[in-house]
């Protein structure tokens, strides 16, 4: 088949999409690796052994994140879910260049959110939003949360760290997530239901509202090299940035530059600007070259395998725990308590 210009059109169009659905498609191969890995434990080793596929530590952000201050009082990485460092760090550069771009580029919650959002739009036929005095309010509920974590985990020694990484809980946080989805509580069930139902016409109603690690990266991207940047002189004041923007940015008021901790880097605005050379990716100085949708995809999936790749050749992949002593810790899961 001959690639024409429409092809190029539709690809660009969807290329966020394709890359939503090829990191979804990711997450699902390594959820299913894991739950393999998990029934040799539950069947009491009768089954064939499958190993623990590594990527599982990026869901396990709090323990990314205290192998990272580990990393910064210490000087080495903790052995203990050392992917999950990688992935992390990779995350926190994507969002110094691209401000919070994993939310709309990677992550599935992101995705679903998302899709639930323009499902709203399509039944509703309209947008809705909290008052802003709400808004202002709950925006800030995600930061308290995160602050509640950093308040405990920053002042952490190096010894007090590793004793937590090193501890039963930490080593075998992956299996105990997993068993919170699978024997999942009609509690969770409902809370979860609930956030999904109010994404539906309050658009990305759990990432706005309360996820922290979201406010973590909205806070480095404020700081990120490349921005939005509108061309004052030449727009026409159209409001179609604005109109489209699912963060509630006011972009056609910005002046030079999106600032903002909800910015997602979804390039909706400047996809949908109708004056060329207005809206663009540009770093934040204004001045320099323009980044095409096609180089800021690339530049984010590159980042991100760039950094997780180093750490696969570097040996801090795999973490160091085996098989037998899984066994061990995973007989005590019920009894473990975090501390
Ligand atoms: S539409 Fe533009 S300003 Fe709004 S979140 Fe997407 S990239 Fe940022
Ligand atoms: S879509 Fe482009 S021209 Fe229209 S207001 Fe936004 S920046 Fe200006």
């Amino acid at each position: 088949m001959k690639l024409n210009r429409s092809h190029i059109i539709f690809f660009e169009k969807h290329l966020r999409f394709l890359v939503q659905i090829l990191f979804a498609l990711l997450c699902i191969w390594i959820g299913w690796e894991f739950i393999q890995f998990v029934r040799y434990f539950e069947s009491g080793a009768s089954v064939h052994f499958h190993e623990r596929p590594p990527g599982v530590d990026g869901f396990l952000p709090i323990s990314s994140l205290m192998n990272l201050i580990y990393f910064c009082k210490a000087g080495s990485i903790h052995p203990i879910h050392p992917a999950g460092f990688f992935i992390f760090i990779a995350i926190i550069l994507i969002s110094f260049l691209f401000g919070k771009s994993f939310c709309s580029w990677f992550c599935f919650a992101g995705l679903l959110s998302e899709k639930l959002g323009d499902m709203g739009e399509r039944v509703f036929k309209r947008k809705f939003y909290l008052p802003k005095f709400l808004d202002l309010i709950l925006r800030s509920l995600k930061y308290f949360l995160l602050a509640f974590f950093l308040f405990y985990i920053l002042p952490m020694s190096a010894n007090a760290l590793k004793a937590f990484l090193d501890g039963h809980y930490n080593m075998i946080a992956d299996i105990k997530m997993y068993y919170f989805f699978a024997n999942i509580s009609t509690t969770a069930v409902v809370v979860i239901t609930l956030l999904m139902f109010l994404s539906i016409p309050f658009r990305g109603f759990w990432c706005r509202y309360l996820c922290p690690y979201g406010a973590l990266l909205g806070m480095v991207g404020l700081l990120s090299l490349f921005k939005i940047v509108r061309n004052q002189k030449s727009c026409i004041k159209c409001g179609l940035c604005t109109k489209v923007c699912p963060s509630q940015i006011k972009v056609d008021r910005v002046a030079p530059f999106v600032l903002s901790d909800e910015c997602t880097f979804c390039l909706k605005c400047v996809d949908l600007c109708p004056v060329q050379q207005t809206l663009e990716v540009r770093p934040f100085c204004g001045k320099g070259l323009a980044l095409s949708k096609r180089v800021v995809a690339l530049a984010v999936i590159m980042l991100f395998t760039g950094v997780t790749a180093f750490g696969m050749l570097s040996g801090h992949w795999q973490n160091r725990i085996t098989k037998e002593e899984y066994m061990v810790i995973y007989q005590l899961k019920d009894t473990l308590k975090h501390h």
